[in-house]
C-alpha cells in the first residue's frame, strides 16, 4: 500500500459530504458554515496545491469529482486560464480568494491578475493563505503601486493552526513554516492592512491551542477564527509512520467537547476571537451576521 494512503472508500462517502469550505447554509437557512462564514463569494485560479496539507478538503473534492486521479497529482498546480481572464464585476458582499488552492510561486501571477481585477471592480476581497513571505511582500508592493495606500477593500486571513514547526511540517509539509507566516503577517500589518488568522484546523492540544490563540489575538489587526479539523477520516493522507498517531492525538485533544468548551470560555469575551461552525455547533452559539454585515 502507498505510504501516503488516502482512504478512497471513505472519499466515496463524500458524495453526501458538504465540505466546510464549500459554500453552504445549514437546513433551515439559519447558520452559515464554511466559506459562507467569511464571504458571500469565492474565487480560484488553479487546481492543485504545492502545500499538500494532509487534511486538505480541496484535494478530497478534486478526487471525488475526478479532477485529479491520485493524491500525488494534487501537488501539480495547474492554472485555470479561463478563471484568469474571466471578467470580474462588482459583487454584493465579500469575495474569499482563494478557497481551493493557495497563492504560491506558481499561482502568484495568475492570482495577482484576478485580485487586481476584483479590486478594480470595487469588490471587498478576503485573501486567505498560508503565506509565503516574499510573495506577500511582492503583493503588498504591487498593491501600493496600484492604490498608493493600503486599500480597505482587502483583508488578509492567514492560516496558523500551530506555532510548532514540527507539527506544521507534518500536517502541511509543503507550506511555509509558522515563523514565515507570522513574518508575512507582520509585514502586511506594517503595510497598513487588516490581518486576521485562521486557526482552522487547530493542530495542537488544548493548552497549546489556547496559548497560540492568545498570542495571535494580541497580534491581529482583524480577528482570530478558531475551528476544529473536520471529517478527517475522509481526507487524511497519512505518512505511514508513528507520527500519524502522535499528531492525530494532538488534534483529538482539542476536539473533545469539554476542551472545546474550555477554549470557548477562555476567549468568549475577547472581541478579537471568533468561532468557526464546528464550535458554533458544539456550543450552540447563535448564527453569525453575514460577512458584509460584520
Ligand atoms: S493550503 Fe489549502 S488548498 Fe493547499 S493543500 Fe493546504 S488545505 Fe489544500
Amino acid at each position: 500500500m502507498n505510504k501516503r494512503d488516502f482512504n478512497l472508500a471513505a472519499a466515496d462517502e463524500l458524495r453526501g459530504d458538504k465540505s466546510e469550505h464549500v459554500s453552504e447554509i445549514e437546513p433551515g437557512g439559519k447558520r452559515a458554515t464554511g466559506t459562507k462564514e467569511w464571504a458571500e463569494h469565492s474565487a480560484n485560479v488553479a487546481l492543485g496545491c504545492i502545500h499538500d496539507c494532509r487534511y486538505c478538503y480541496a484535494r478530497a473534492n478534486a478526487l471525488r469529482f475526478g479532477k485529479i486521479k491520485s493524491v500525488e497529482e494534487w501537488k501539480n498546480e495547474v492554472i485555470n486560464l479561463d478563471a484568469v481572464v474571466k471578467h470580474q464585476g462588482k459583487r454584493k458582499g465579500v469575495i474569499m480568494f482563494p478557497t481551493a488552492h493557495d497563492i504560491t510561486d506558481k499561482t502568484f501571477d495568475a492570482s495577482m491578475a484576478v485580485l487586481f481585477r476584483m479590486l478594480g471592480a470595487g469588490n471587498k476581497v478576503l485573501v486567505v493563505s498560508k503565506p509565503k513571505l516574499d510573495l506577500i511582500d511582492s503583493m503588498v508592493s504591487q498593491l501600493k503601486r496600484a492604490f498608493h495606500y493600503p486599500t480597505d477593500q482587502l483583508t488578509f486571513r492567514f492560516t496558523i493552526g500551530t506555532l510548532y514547526r514540527e507539527v506544521a511540517e507534518y500536517w502541511e509539509p509543503g507550506a511555509p513554516s509558522p515563523e514565515e507566516r507570522v513574518a508575512a503577517a507582520e509585514l502586511a500589518i506594517k503595510a497598513g492592512y487588516k490581518v486576521g488568522f485562521s486557526m482552522e484546523p487547530a493542530l495542537d492540544p488544548t493548552d497549546a491551542l489556547i496559548q497560540t490563540a492568545g498570542k495571535l489575538a494580541r497580534f491581529t489587526t482583524d480577528q482570530v477564527w478558531i475551528g476544529t479539523m473536520n471529517k478527517i477520516d475522509l481526507r487524511w493522507v497519512k505518512e505511514g509512520t508513528d507520527r500519524d498517531a502522535k499528531m492525530m492525538a494532538r488534534v483529538e485533544d482539542n476536539l473533545k467537547p469539554e476542551n472545546m468548551r474550555r477554549t470557548y470560555y477562555v476567549f468568549h469575551i475577547n472581541p478579537k476571537v471568533e468561532w468557526k461552525d464546528s464550535y458554533r455547533r458544539e456550543l450552540n452559539l447563535p448564527a453569525l451576521p453575514t460577512p458584509s454585515e460584520r
